[in-house]
């Protein structure tokens, strides 16, 4: 199994914690004065991640004021004794190194102590650089992959979720629903005549309609509604916390405002969209695959009526 970016980075702080024999090592994330502990190992098990400080409150200021390595090995014995950060937080030793990502300062390593060690020498401090180093590329690996992670959810054209993304969510949704017992609704949406529009006026004008259908959709709707696309001109809209009432409230809501906003098109003609909707609300024992269908036959339903409606 593939040790994760983390746990490297904890076992490099390990490192330099039996390095240096000290208790406490902290891999920092610093904006302005906001100091935040992202990856740690405390020795008193104390510091946890994502603890929040004060930079002026730590020594590490001390580190990226002088943006080099930085020890102090028996703080109470040198003229920083009165500093704030002294008093605060009654340590005795620490050394820490700035770490830099894409050449901007992203943070800090450091280790330190309530008790005083021996005087840092010139290998301690490559050791410090080496770390740093080190823990910087890994970092630089974990968030080069979150994006490409992050990219592989969204869809190109409009940036909603995609399939994938859209089905993680709402398997998520329905497993919250089905756990506090609360009601969820899905639409089932697909555009009326899309190919016509390809047809008639270009993919690139039918590129425009999908555009305006997402900016449209996705500005309505509760916080945790959300809209994915799930083919060409399929889209799902996922209302937690609605009955099939509120849902079919919402599809005709959402067919007025498609109809309000005429899409002008780069050749000036303007032309409106529209929908069909199938509702289906979440049955209590119910699989996403059946919702889905569901809603989908709902959606047939609307379009063998004639287009331009919602149907449960
Ligand atoms: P209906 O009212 O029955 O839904 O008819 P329709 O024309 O909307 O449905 P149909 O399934 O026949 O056509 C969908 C078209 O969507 C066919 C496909 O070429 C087009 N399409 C799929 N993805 C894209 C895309 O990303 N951009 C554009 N411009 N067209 C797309
Ligand atoms: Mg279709
Ligand atoms: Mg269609």
């Amino acid at each position: 199994i593939m040790m994760s970016y983390d746990k490297k980075i904890k076992s490099l702080l390990m490192v330099g914690l039996n390095h240096f024999g000290l208790k406490t090592a902290i891999l920092s994330n610093i904006s302005g004065n906001d100091y935040v502990v992202e990856n740690c190992v405390d020795l008193h098990g104390e510091l946890e991640p994502l603890t929040k400080f004060d930079l002026s409150n730590t020594f590490c200021i001390h580190t990226l004021k002088e943006d080099k390595t930085v020890g102090f090995h028996y703080v109470g014995k040198t003229k920083i004794q009165n500093h704030p950060c002294y008093e605060n937080t009654q340590l005795e030793s620490y050394i820490g190194t700035p770490l830099k990502l894409d050449e901007k300062t992203y943070g800090t390593v450091s280790f330190s102590s309530s008790s005083p060690v021996e005087p840092f020498c010139k290998d301690d401090y490559i050791l410090m650089e080496i770390l740093s180093d080190t823990i910087s590329y890994l970092l630089y690996k974990k968030k080069s992959e979150e994006e490409l992670e992050a990219l592989a959810r969204i869809d190109e054209l409009t940036g909603l979720p995609n399939r994938r993304a859209t089905l993680e969510r709402l398997n998520q949704l329905i497993d919250q629903s089905k756990r506090f017992n609360k009601e969820l609704s899905v639409l089932s949406i697909d555009i009326d005549h899309f190919k016509n529009i390809n047809d008639t006026w270009g993919h690139a004008a039918g590129d425009q309609v999908l555009v305006k259908f997402a900016r449209v959709a996705s500005g309505l709707g509760r916080k945790t509604d959300f809209c994915g696309r799930i083919g060409g001109e399929e889209f799902v809209f996922v209302l937690s916390g609605s009955n099939v009432e509120n849902a079919q409230e919402f599809g005709n809501r959402l067919r007025q405002c498609l109809a309000q906003e005429a899409i002008v098109l780069s050749q000036g003609k303007p032309i409106t969209l529209k929908i069909s909707a199938g509702v289906a609300m979440l049955d209590k024992q119910e699989s996403i695959e059946s919702l889905l269908a569901r809603a989908d036959e709902a959606m047939y339903k609307a379009k063998q009526q004639g287009r331009d409606r919602v149907c449960h």
